[in-house]
């Protein structure tokens, strides 16, 4: 079987030179440890910070050595309790089509329930990531007007249509392109969004939103974050997710210019981690699954085909070629 390894540390956009395709060692299975092959990977945008040396919150990947991501699999062989061939599995060891994994890292999930990707998305990570930024970071409260960047993403989609769910007045999405921008209001239920290369954020905030917004749930920083703050209304809160606008660059970004407005509106600015809100997986995975069932949250996502494709889908997450969870199918 084969792996992704990283070969190089990127400086500014990673481009395929930084990746390679090995041959990998499956190793005979220790108690305790199942043998997994994977049959959806997960790409994501941290991944980009993992390419670097930079100390973050999830471990560098080491130069020479195969990559690790969200991954689902079947289960090919297993030594430890609980775990038979033929289970499907979430874990941690993607980036490789097999995987040997401690079985206490391991996760069974129901792919008669919902497709093996969706525990990548919607009923994985992401989804998550959505359901916590809103309910935790942004308190949302029913009623609140809700801005969204990165709208036509993984997270950026589900916190949309949660914030409907939960009762948001109006939910307002931006995204790269007009097919992204009819995307967010003719199926997510959007009821406004505007492509960010076509116009200034702060011009469309202020017509689609006249009164002000509640909630931004930042995805991309930049303009984004400063546009935001200025139609910030009285004890409005920002959640910030991610700031994808400036992974890649090679300089720091300069900040929002407009912070003083966080004194009159008495604006709330949080970052936070998915990770630290696993505790709310059960409750999400409830609500996510009768969600699911009455058509208020819905599975869209981008697959791209073959393992070896896998360095492009995750370049093509960084570009924007996605709508909804991007997953690599083998
Ligand atoms: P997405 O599915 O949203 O994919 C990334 C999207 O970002 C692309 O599709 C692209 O869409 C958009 N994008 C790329 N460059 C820019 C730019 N310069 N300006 C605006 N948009 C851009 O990825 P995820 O849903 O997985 O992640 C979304 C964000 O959430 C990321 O910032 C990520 O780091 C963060 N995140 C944070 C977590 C946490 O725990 N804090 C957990 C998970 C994700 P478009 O065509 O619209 O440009």
């Amino acid at each position: 079987p084969r792996e992704w390894r990283l070969a190089s540390r990127p400086t500014g956009w990673p481009t395929p030179e930084n990746f390679e395709l090995a041959e990998s060692d499956v190793p005979e299975l220790a108690e305790g440890q199942i043998r997994v092959r994977n049959e959806v990977l997960s790409v994501d945008p941290y991944m980009r910070g993992r390419m670097s040396a930079a100390k973050s919150y999830a471990a560098p990947y080491a130069v020479g050595e195969a990559m690790t991501g969200g991954a689902v699999g079947i289960v090919e062989e297993s030594r430890a309790e609980g775990f038979k061939p033929g289970d499907h599995v979430l874990h941690a060891l993607g980036w490789r089509e097999v995987a040997v994994v401690e079985a206490k890292h391991a996760r069974k999930v129901d792919v008669d329930a919902a497709p093996a990707s969706a525990y990548l998305g919607v009923l994985g990570m992401t989804g998550l990531t959505a359901y916590a930024g809103l309910k935790r970071i942004a308190d949302l409260k029913e009623g609140d007007v809700v801005f969204v960047s990165g709208a036509a993403g993984a997270v950026g989609g589900a916190v949309g249509q949660i914030a409907k769910a939960l009762g948001a007045s109006k939910v307002i999405g931006s995204a790269g392109s007009p097919e992204k921008v009819r995307h967010l209001t003719e199926d997510l239920g959007f009821d406004a969004a505007f492509s960010y290369r076509e116009r200034k954020v702060s011009e469309a905030l202020r017509e689609l939103a006249p009164d002000g917004i509640d909630v931004y749930f930042d995805n991309v920083g930049g303009d984004h974050l400063e546009a935001a703050i200025g139609s910030l209304r009285l004890n409005g809160r920002i959640a910030v997710c991610g700031m994808i606008s400036v992974y890649n660059d090679t300089e720091p970004a300069p900040g929002p210019r407009n912070l003083a407005r966080l004194i009159q509106t008495r604006g709330r600015i949080q970052g936070f981690l998915v990770g630290d809100h696993y505790d709310l997986a059960g409750e999400y995975a409830e609500r996510a699954a009768q969600w699911l069932a009455d058509g208020s949250l819905s599975l869209r996502e981008t697959t791209v085909d073959g393992f070896e494709n896998a360095v492009d889908a995750f370049l093509g997450v960084l570009r924007g070629d996605n709508t909804g969870k991007m997953v690599v199918r083998l």
